[in-house]
């Protein structure tokens, strides 16, 4: 078995596994001498004062003054965990897991006892928790259950910059709750300056600014624009470990994938340079690396060394690590946004604002003074560059939220106290899917299909796919299909093995596409007893399958405490694909004759991924689960259908053509999406002031 494990980790991957010998020491300082030599440490009385004396606090710092770390401890020491938990919340899932366990270590305590954390399928916390870290996401599922969040005493609703969907609803979720709950405390933190914004939607509240302590960073542009940003910042990497003065260097780049190219790319470039060169010690961070992996990136190089951080911008505010001082900057972050001609969302990689440029750059100067490379040119940061990014409910699809909204009892979405209201056109959007859903009555109001839809912490589609399964006797299968889906790898592809690999993929295709493949995946690996050297063997991700079974076993929780039956299907597995359908029907397509496929909602071009069990099929009809843009719109996970599926699954949605003009055999296949159920905008807002209830 040990074998076959190396085998299939390349290289670049074993040389940055965590050895049982740390990187280097640490640090000579003590845990007690490192809280209190924060910029946050000097103001600790103060700040707790404040917010005794206030319901609500702005708190202003720099990225890493230890706003996160250590306004929650202090806030425990002074005794407000004596009656409830203090509470933060963090955009992002890494964060609050990373913050979550350096704050257990600061404690001393097992994590997930006195200081624990909350993700989405993942709850690490017990009855004696105090400190609670979580995603904002988590939060807003809470106040669905408890709108008092009676369980908290405090709640900091963290990197308030960042404007998620959910920190925003949360923003006027718990403004209501505070006139509730007069001794509910609210602290809002931001390592930029919107704070006066803040202050003026929390009723004039007043600001805490944290003085930062920083250095001044050099900024370098590029004399051209990059034709390859990705071999740029590579080569200025070398650059720098060989001609620059000692010190970390901090890389943003995209997403996984780039990052771990680009490990094993400069893996290969320092290996080739041989022996006589100073040591490089790549670490790359984001989401789904194991946590042994990215606590990595927290120790020091030993001496003579140095290191180089690979990151997502969850290094530009989330997490801070200590001792960078170069900084290079593509100018690029992965964004999820909602396009409106595929409809739906998707992560699209597009240049950053002024202000993150900025924010990336000031990371180079925590220690010392820095140095920051950006990989574009001066006139491109001037003229090109957006100063803020817009709030992420501005972009998205906000199904989801108005969902939540809506079983919460929140129907008068109009008038919803939203710091920056989404633009109506979203709004209408939103209702219009979960009306095609069967989440919303034709008056918008949420039907007991709906409510049921918003138990489950997933998009609406997916809940609708999961219910519905129930009454298709399938939901045993489709939680494993939806936990599977959840992953972002399941299949391991080194660049040497290619073939071998895809042999092995080939065994679990199932003719009639890749939900069920990958549904034939889960169970083999179950059937071997949830082996890991059977996922070597078989070029499967074991980190990737052993948390799709946590999901699952999370899901079939969620099914049990809403009393939906698990009941399987055996090999009618036709049920399975007809279930997808009640969810995903808007992402159907049909093969076009000339290349390709079109989807029926508006006829893009869509394609079969090569990878996808029916390439080479002649599949008519298939759905989707989301689409994947790089050099065409390539549909990830796809299965085939059958077109009246559509027309059972969402009624308000699809039609069959009128039959008269039509000959049988295309009677079927006439299917077209019908349109303007909320049709326009004053049509809308009188439904809404008609189901207003105030
Ligand atoms: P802020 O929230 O103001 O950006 P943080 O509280 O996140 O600041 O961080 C304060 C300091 O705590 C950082 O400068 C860093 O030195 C240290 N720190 C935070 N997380 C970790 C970690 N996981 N491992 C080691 N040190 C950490
Ligand atoms: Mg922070």
């Amino acid at each position: 078995a040990n074998a076959g494990k190396s085998e299939g980790v390349p290289e670049w991957k074993r040389a940055i596994a965590p050895k049982d010998q740390p990187l280097g020491k640490r640090t000579n300082m003590s845990m007690k001498e490192q809280r209190e030599s924060l910029p946050v440490y000097a103001f600790r009385d103060q700040l707790i004062k404040a917010v005794k004396e206030n319901q609500i606090l702005i708190v202003v710092g720099e990225t890493g003054s230890g706003k996160t770390t250590q306004l929650t401890q202090y806030l425990d020491e002074a005794g407000f965990t004596n009656h409830g938990m203090v509470g933060c919340t963090q955009p992002r899932r890494v964060a609050a897991m990373s913050v979550a366990k350096r704050v257990a270590e600061e404690v001393g305590c097992e994590l997930g006892q006195e200081v624990g954390y909350t993700i989405r399928f993942e709850d690490k916390t017990s009855p004696s928790t105090r400190i609670k870290y979580m995603t904002d996401g988590m939060l807003e599922r809470e106040i669905l259950i408890d709108p008092d969040v009676s369980r908290y005493s405090v709640i900091m609703l963290d990197e308030a910059h960042e404007r998620t969907i959910s920190t925003d609803v949360l923003f006027a979720l718990l403004k209501k709750t505070l006139k509730r709950r007069p001794d509910l405390k609210v602290i809002v933190t931001s390592a930029t300056l919107d704070a006066d914004k803040f202050s003026e939607y929390f009723n004039q509240c007043p600001i805490f600014t944290i003085p930062g302590r920083t250095f001044p960073v050099e900024i370098l542009y590029s004399r051209e624009p990059e034709s390859d940003y990705l071999d740029a910042a590579l080569v200025t990497i070398m650059q720098i470990h060989l001609t620059e003065p000692s010190g970390d260097i901090l890389l943003f780049l995209t997403g996984q994938e780039e990052i771990d190219t680009s490990c094993e790319i400069l893996y290969e470039r320092m290996k080739a340079l041989g022996p006589n060169v100073p040591e490089l010690i790549i670490c790359p961070i984001y989401s789904s690396l194991p946590t042994d992996i990215q606590s990595r990136v927290f120790e020091p190089a030993p001496p003579g060394a140095r290191k180089v951080v690979i990151a997502t911008n969850i290094a530009e505010t989330s997490i801070t690590i200590d001792g960078i001082y170069y900084v290079v900057d593509p100018g690029f972050v992965k964004q999820n946004s909602y396009d409106p001609k595929l409809g739906m969302d998707s992560l699209i990689v597009v240049p950053i604002s002024q202000a993150q440029a900025n924010q990336r750059a000031g990371r180079a100067g925590r220690t010392g003074p820095g140095k920051c490379f950006r990989l574009y040119t001066e006139a491109a940061y001037n003229s090109e560059l957006l100063p803020t990014t817009p709030p992420e409910i501005q972009r998205q699809n906000l199904a989801h939220v108005i969902l939540m909204l809506k079983a919460m009892g929140i129907n008068d979405l109009l008038h919803f106290d939203f710091m920056d209201p989404p633009p109506t056109n979203t709004m209408l959007e939103a209702l219009e899917t979960l009306y095609a859903l069967s989440a919303l009555d034709d008056e918008g109001l949420l039907t007991r299909l709906g409510r049921k839809m918003a138990d489950f912490p997933m998009e609406p589609a997916l809940a609708k796919v999961l219910i519905y399964s129930v009454d298709m006797g399938c939901s045993d299968e489709i939680m494993t299909i939806v936990a599977m889906l959840n992953m972002p790898t399941i299949f391991y592809r080194p660049k040497e093995k290619q073939t071998q690999a895809d042999q092995k993929k080939a065994k679990f295709h199932d003719p009639h596409g890749d939900h069920l493949t990958l549904l034939n995946v889960y169970n083999a690996w179950k059937q071997s007893g949830f082996s890991s050297p059977w996922c070597f063997e078989n070029f499967i991700q074991f980190r990737s399958m052993k948390r799709a079974k946590d999901v699952r076993d999370q899901l079939l929780k969620i099914m049990q405490r809403y009393r939906h039956p698990v009941v399987s299907c055996g090999r009618d597995t036709q049920k399975v694909r007809q279930a997808l359908c009640s969810g995903f029907f808007r992402n159907a397509a049909r093969k076009d004759p000339q290349e390709g496929y079109k989807t029926l909602v508006e006829g893009t071009p869509v394609y079969l991924h090569p990878s996808s069990a029916l390439f080479g099929k002649q599949a008519e009809w298939v759905i989707y689960s989301t689409l994947v843009l790089t050099v065409k719109e390539y549909m990830h996970c796809t299965t085939s259908i059958e077109p009246k599926w559509l027309v059972e699954a969402a009624p308000t949605f699809f039609k069959v053509a009128p039959t008269d003009k039509l000959s049988k055999r295309k009677k079927a296949e006439r299917i077209q999406p019908l349109y303007n159920k909320f049709a326009t905008e004053d049509d809308w807002r009188l439904s809404a002031q008609r189901r207003g209830g105030r």
